[in-house]
């Protein structure tokens, strides 16, 4: 099955208003919006609007204009919602906790000076 096959991703089905998300920003290729179970106090999931990237290796290979994007939102989001400086984590593959595999970044932002990595 190609990835136009597949299933949409539940990141493109919340971009395509399917599925119920508080959205905090969007430009026409990418969209943020509040992860659904949060780890931080500002913790919001930046992604693209389809999933034809897996995972920001892909992404970076393959558009890395888009890559550039992504983090211009998220560093948006991080100064909308939080003083402007954050933890940007890709977790990629698998065995690194990705369970979600539609290229997104977590900004994770406010009260982190005492949170350890990971
Ligand atoms: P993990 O689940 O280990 O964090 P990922 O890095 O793949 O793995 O992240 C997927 C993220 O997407 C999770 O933080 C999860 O809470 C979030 N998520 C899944 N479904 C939704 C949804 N419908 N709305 C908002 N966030 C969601």
């Amino acid at each position: 099955m190609t990835a136009a096959e597949a299933e949409p991703t539940v990141f493109e089905r919340i971009a395509a208003r399917e599925i119920p998300a508080t959205i905090v920003a969007e430009t026409p290729r990418v969209i943020a919006f509040h992860d659904i179970a949060p780890k931080a106090p500002v913790h919001v999931v930046v992604t693209t609007k389809t999933g034809a990237y897996r995972d920001v290796v892909e992404l970076a290979a393959g558009d890395p204009g888009l890559l550039a994007e992504l983090v211009e939102v998220a560093r948006g989001v991080a100064s909308d919602l939080a003083d402007g400086e954050f933890r940007l984590v890709f977790n990629t593959g698998a065995g690194a906790g990705q369970t979600v595999f539609h290229v997104h970044a977590h900004v994770l932002a406010g009260g982190l000076e005492e949170a350890s990595l990971g």
